[in-house]
């Protein structure tokens, strides 16, 4: 039987807790990939979104693991039969996010984690809002500029086009629940899995199913 308020103690105590999507975003150099590889290690049962992506790979990367890998005319085949659940254009190339990887792994119950830019973040947060936002900021200017310096993956011209688009990557801070500075990455993600571990007990997320995408 319901009390006052809506709730009988049947509601609370036989709830499923939906599963959560996880929203990283960062400018470019700040440690996000680090920071995700590191949460995947120490969390097997949080799932990784692989993004499909135009971008050639770099040295260490893997297909299938770090992204898909594919043209141009591949990607935009892609746009048009639907099968991103956003995408966006970053640093001049394409990124995108597979819609049913994604549903799949939420209609399992697990957690999902998206490494996107703040583009996707958006169209995320519009699509989903019960998503959980989460922004990494590296301490100060010159150590992200030593970061990207430091990852030699990029040109020259590509490091300079990466520090000017922080600038404005910077400015979507407004649209994330919280923000996480990767002073050591260690911290950054013990304070990601503590936000991942307080958000699983909201009370609204108890009383909602799965979400709807
Ligand atoms: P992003 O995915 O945000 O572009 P990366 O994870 O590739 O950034 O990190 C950029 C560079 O900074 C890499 O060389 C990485 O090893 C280094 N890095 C990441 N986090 C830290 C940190 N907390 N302190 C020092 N260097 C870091
Ligand atoms: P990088 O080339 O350094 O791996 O990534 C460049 C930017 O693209 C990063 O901000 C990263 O988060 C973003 N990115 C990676 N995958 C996706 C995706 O599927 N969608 C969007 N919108 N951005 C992505």
């Amino acid at each position: 039987m319901n009390t006052k308020n809506g709730f009988s103690a049947e509601d609370i105590f036989s709830q499923p807790q939906p599963p959560l999507l996880l929203v990283i975003s960062a400018p470019s150099g700040a440690g996000k990939s680090t920071i995700c590889r590191q949460l995947l290690k120490n969390n097997p049962d949080l799932v990784f979104s692989v993004s499909t992506t135009t971008r050639p790979p770099r040295a260490h990367e893997e297909e299938g693991v770090d992204y898909h890998f594919v043209d141009e005319g591949k990607f935009e085949a892609m746009i048009e039969s639907d099968e991103f659940l956003e995408w966006a254009r970053v640093h001049d190339e394409y990124y995108g996010t597979s819609r049913s990887a994604v549903l799949n792994e939420l209609e399992r119950d697990n957690d999902v984690m998206l490494d996107i830019d703040v583009q996707g973040g958006d169209q995320i947060r519009k699509l989903y809002p019960a998503a959980v936002m989460i922004f990494i900021v590296p301490p100060n200017m010159e150590e992200l500029e030593r970061r990207l310096r430091a990852r030699a993956t990029e040109s020259e011209e590509e490091i300079e086009r990466r520090l000017t688009n922080a600038r404005d990557e910077l400015q979507a801070i407004h649209n994330y629940d919280y923000v996480v500075v990767n002073d050591t990455v260690d911290d950054a993600v013990a304070e990601i899995e503590s936000i991942r571990c307080a958000e699983k007990l909201r009370l609204h997320r108890i009383k909602k199913g799965l979400p709807e995408l």
